[in-house]
């Protein structure tokens, strides 16, 4: 086969966006001022600070309507990894080791870290699995959730499968229980419709790069914002819990994306589900030995994971970047490790299929034409892989 290598960025097909999303040119628009004539620190008193200000909390407003939350109850912070942090921090103090945090076994690995770091101190993780089809083992999650549980951390949408969780369900035993809830939404904001104080949520983390915003800005949503800890000490940015300059830009890129995100969520559902769609179903017609994973649960309209049988994941994923494809083995924070995705091997329990398995999600932004084109790499590598 001949590979082809240096591919312009414009004749790649992007299908990676569980990864990060490219910034829309209104996002990229909205945050120009702020980089330029309008610099001001928003903590200053002045008119350049009073403009800052202000545009920071009209993206607190924008974030707070995406997720059903009230303004205030909106932190901004460097990224979702950061949220997640926060949280671990402020539900650990004061507690004595031996306190149970409950967690799934296919969450993000901020989650994931977090939770074995307080494992080497002491307190008891009980990772609740996943059914083979990667909906999440409800039954047992509720006999997880005993009077020493101090947090339970379930997310939405998974980062690798797209399945959806049971939330509601979810939110309603822990709150049943009087126990905190953090929800890593993620990949669920501009997804699906989510609403935090419907809910009853403690703690929700997003991220601004997984929907057309910039990266390095984040958010922790909490409807209880007496049990946050600062991660960040110093100064009294953000009401006190967390210091540090605001990143103004950042923030009003991400508020403008959530504006979006909330304003299209219906379109770019009907977009994505009907890309996504069309590139499962010539997959499986033209290609022998595929599976979809979490094919047969409630996903997300953007994403499909599919093993293809005998082939080992990265190198399809190396001979697909080759073809101008970029598409990934799972989650982009183990794109280093060998080691074969955590969620494919709850699901499967084994090392050979978790091995085989590659993650397509789309955006509105593609096309029926790219999706095409992709189908015919697709089986152009199988072929020469698999022989
Ligand atoms: N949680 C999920 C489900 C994710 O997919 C990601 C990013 O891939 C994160 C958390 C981390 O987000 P961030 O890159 O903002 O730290």
């Amino acid at each position: 086969m001949d590979l082809v290598y240096n591919i312009p960025p414009m004749q790649r097909i992007y299908l990676d966006n569980n990864a990060t999303t490219p910034i829309l040119a209104e996002v990229l628009e909205a945050m120009h001022p702020y980089l330029t004539g309008s610099f001001g620190n928003p903590n200053s008193v002045h008119s350049m600070g009073i403009e800052a200000r202000t545009a920071v909390e009209h993206a607190r407003s924008q974030v707070a309507t995406l997720v059903g939350a009230e303004p205030e109850s909106v932190l901004f912070t460097s990224s979702a990894t950061e949220s997640i942090n926060t949280v671990f921090a402020g539900a650990t103090v004061g507690a004595r080791p031996g306190g149970r945090v409950v967690v799934t076994a296919v969450e993000h690995a901020a989650v994931l870290q977090n939770a074995l770091a307080l494992e080497e101190r002491g307190f008891e993780i009980v990772r609740v699995g996943v059914l083979s089809n990667g909906q999440l083992d409800l039954p047992r999650l509720e006999q997880a959730l005993s009077p020493e549980t101090i947090l339970a951390c379930v997310m939405w949408a998974n980062n690798e499968t797209g399945v959806i969780f049971p939330i509601q369900e979810v939110a309603q035993l822990c709150n049943e229980r009087g126990i905190s809830l953090h929800v890593d939404a993620v990949q669920a904001v501009g997804k699906i419709p989510v609403s935090m104080s419907d809910l009853g949520i403690d703690f929700l983390s997003i991220s601004a790069h997984k929907i057309y915003g910039p990266k390095g800005i984040g958010a922790l949503v909490s409807g209880q914002p007496s049990k946050l800890q600062p991660l960040l000490i110093g100064g009294h940015q953000e009401s006190g819990r967390r210091a540090g300059t605001e990143n103004v830009a950042g923030i009003v890129g991400f508020g403008h994306a959530a504006q979006l995100a909330h304003e299209n969520l219906f379109a770019r559902v009907k977009l994505t589900e009907s890309l996504r769609n069309r590139l499962e179903a010539a997959i499986q017609q033209r290609i022998a030995g595929v599976e979809i994973n979490g094919g047969g649960c409630s996903r997300i309209s953007n994403t499909t994971n599919v093993s293809f049988e005998g082939i080992d994941s990265d190198a399809f994923v190396t001979v697909l970047d080759s073809l101008g494809v970029c598409v990934s083995t799972g989650s982009a924070c183990h794109s280093d490790s060998l080691s074969p995705s955590h969620v494919l091997m709850a699901m499967t329990g084994s090392y050979e299929k978790a091995n085989e398995a590659v993650r397509f999600s789309v955006s509105h932004l593609n096309t029926e034409l790219e999706i095409d084109n992709v189908v015919d790499a697709l089986e152009h590598a199988v072929v020469s892989l698999r022989t």
